[in-house]
Parts: C-alpha cells; sequence; structure tokens
C-alpha cells in the first residue's frame, strides 16, 4: 500500500489556502506523524515540519535522524547538528509566510525564541487545519481501529471469562495484569487500565490502588492502548456475585442509555445528539444527576481527540468519525458503572469497533 502522506500533504496545503495560511509548523504531538509517518520524542532538541505551499520539511536534530522514514517524494530533511541553531533553520523555513499556523504541541521552549524571528506575522493554531482531516478517519485507519478495538475486545472476553482474577487482589494489580494482556494481544503501548471496586467506580478516573476487590463489589475496567498508531479504549463491568436488584436495574438503564447514543451516531446528526440521546434515556430513569461527564470523545491517534460529543458540539457527524459512547452512572459512596465502545459513523450508519457483550456479568 503507498503511504498516505503525499495526499495527506495535499489536503493539508488544499485546507491552508481555504484558511489563508501560508505555513504550517509542527513540532511533537500527532499532527507531525499524521503528515509525514515520524513520530518525534518531546526532547529538549527542536524537532519541526514547515509546510508551505510548495515546500515541506522536517528539522530534527541529527542524532535523531536514523529514525525518520525519509519519503523523498513528499518532504525534505534538515538535520541539525549540536552547534547549530534549529529555532533560526526552522524559522527561516517559513520564509515570507505572513499567516502561520503552529501546532499546539510546539513547546514555548522553542516558540518563545522562535515569535521575534517572525515579528509582524500573525498567528493560528495548526489543530483548525489539520484537526478538519485527521477527524476523517480513512479506510486504512479505521481497519487500524477495528484491530485495536479487537485487541482490547480479547482483553474484555478474557475479564467476562472470569480468566483474570480479581478477588483478593487489588485494583492496581489487575490493572497490571490487564495491561499485560493489552501488549500480549498486540498493543505496542498501554494508554490506560482504570480497575476501581465498590464505591471507587463512583470516580470516573479513579486511579487504582490498594484496595482489594472483594465479594459483593462491582469492578469498572476501562483500558486501552495504542496499537500499530491507532487507539483502543472499552469500558466493561463485572460483578462479584449477584448485584443488588438497584444495581441490576442501573446496569439496564445504562445499557439501555449506551445503545441509544451508538444508534444516534448517523450521518449528519450532530455530535451532541450522541449525548442528548444517551442522557435522556438516564434522566428518563432518574439518573440525570448521576451522570457527571460528556458521552464521548473522537479517538485515533490520540486515545482522546475531536469531535467530542458533550451538549453544545453542533458539527455534523461525517462518515469517517470515531468516537466512544461511554455513558456512566456514579452513586458517590456507593458504586458505579460505566459502559463504552467505539464506533465509526458510515453512511450505512454506526459501526462499532467493540462487540464484547454488554451485560453486567455476574462472577
Ligand atoms: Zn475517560
Ligand atoms: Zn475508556
Ligand atoms: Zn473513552
Amino acid at each position: 500500500m503507498t503511504p498516505p502522506y503525499a495526499l495527506r500533504l495535499a489536503k493539508v496545503r488544499a485546507q491552508m489556502q481555504l484558511q489563508g495560511v501560508d505555513a504550517l509548523m509542527v513540532s511533537v504531538g500527532f499532527d507531525l506523524p499524521y503528515l509525514v509517518g515520524y513520530h518525534a520524542m518531546p526532547l529538549e532538541r527542536l524537532t519541526a515540519l514547515v509546510v508551505t505551499a510548495d515546500k515541506a520539511t522536517l528539522v530534527v536534530p541529527r542524532l535523531e535522524a536514523p529514525r525518520v522514514e525519509h519519503h523523498h517524494e513528499v518532504f525534505d530533511l534538515v538535520a541539525w547538528e549540536e552547534t547549530q541553531d534549529p529555532v533560526a533553520i526552522t524559522a527561516s523555513l517559513v520564509g515570507a509566510a505572513q499567516r502561520i499556523a503552529i501546532g499546539d504541541q510546539m513547546w514555548s521552549r522553542f516558540l518563545v525564541e522562535m515569535l521575534p524571528r517572525l515579528s509582524g506575522r500573525q498567528f493560528v493554531r495548526s489543530v483548525d487545519v489539520v484537526g478538519p482531516l485527521r477527524i476523517h478517519k480513512d479506510e486504512a485507519e479505521i481497519a487500524a481501529l477495528a484491530a485495536a478495538g479487537a485487541a482490547a475486545d480479547r482483553v474484555a472476553a478474557q475479564l467476562q471469562g472470569g480468566e483474570i482474577p480479581l478477588v483478593g487482589r487489588t485494583e492496581a494489580q489487575v490493572s497490571a495484569d490487564i495491561s499485560a494482556r493489552l501488549i500480549a494481544e498486540g498493543h505496542d503501548v498501554v494508554n490506560f487500565a482504570i480497575v476501581a471496586a465498590g464505591d471507587n467506580a463512583a470516580s470516573p478516573h479513579h486511579h487504582p490502588g490498594g484496595r482489594v476487590i472483594e465479594r459483593g463489589d462491582i469492578v469498572l475496567c476501562d483500558f486501552g492502548g495504542t496499537m500499530r498508531g491507532y487507539c483502543s479504549d472499552i469500558t466493561r463491568c463485572v460483578h462479584i456475585g449477584e448485584p443488588p436488584v438497584d444495581v441490576a436495574r442501573a446496569w439496564e438503564d445504562l445499557r439501555r442509555a449506551q445503545e441509544a447514543g451508538v444508534v444516534a451516531g448517523v450521518v449528519g446528526a450532530r455530535c451532541e445528539s450522541v449525548d442528548t440521546a444517551a442522557r435522556s434515556v438516564l434522566a428518563e430513569a432518574g439518573w440525570a444527576d448521576y451522570f457527571i461527564h460528556r458521552t464521548g470523545h473522537g479517538i485515533g491517534m490520540e486515545a482522546h481527540e475531536e469531535p467530542y460529543m458533550v451538549s453544545g458540539n453542533t458539527l455534523p457527524i461525517a462518515a469517517g468519525h470515531a468516537f466512544s459512547v461511554e455513558p456512566g452512572i456514579y452513586v458517590e459512596g456507593k458504586w458505579g458503572m460505566r459502559l463504552e465502545d467505539i464506533v465509526v459513523a458510515t453512511e450505512s450508519g454506526p459501526r462499532r469497533m467493540n462487540t464484547t457483550p454488554r451485560e453486567l456479568v455476574v462472577l
């Protein structure tokens, strides 16, 4: 398969032209690998990609140059020596550009030195230029999301199948176990493995700690990693022993809310309608005050990116948008629960990247 970078740079230039942007300058972060396939280490040495209408140049520290897969037809490579000034080199590549889009992750360490060299210019954020491209996943990206989702599903199946010992272990131990399984199933990196038992599950981003999992606990597991450059993210809950009636009933409300959110993720609908769909199911069931976060976030090269499924986001869902649908119910001091799948909007409807059963499995 031909690398997508030439096409992406062509699209980014079209976007620049549309927005009157003369130069794009990105450093660490994900716009860089998206545009040229190179992932920069977050070093004190400057790495920058400068894109103008007729030229793209990747500026890297000499010692990092061997890691660059140089697509000659797409960009020039400038490797700076330890004694050179990379800020001056990068600033000169901008040329006479008036309006310059700068990456969110261009550290102030460099930007502070860069700006005086570009005085009189106008600056905008590169997220507004590259973001509209990155939000639409192409076929290869969707395949990568599906593969990462399937790998996360295999770990979720191990959880539901009782293969991951829970009772008598700490949340932290189970988190480490899940992390190892994500790697064993093909992930390159683990991004997070939240394990929250009993009342700890009422804190959505609980940090797994020393609490020992016991019978009678609900155990919330929210985990994901990066596989071949794209992220997975799934949440499933299991109950150790039969759940109390109120918990079982709440789970059914949650399951219906998540389903409603997924079904609402159709092309042309507003992003916020996914949130509204899930939230109204929970509100009708009396949980309005217990669902304390947005319904979802976009996902791709980053675990959290555009588009956000939140009230107020009127962006129309388009084919290729990938996002989580993850409503939750959090009862402080008692228990919490969340159910999460990744969904990709397609012309033929929402397509789930996760297929693990959505029941509250009793172990
Ligand atoms: Zn989260
Ligand atoms: Zn998650
Ligand atoms: Zn998520």
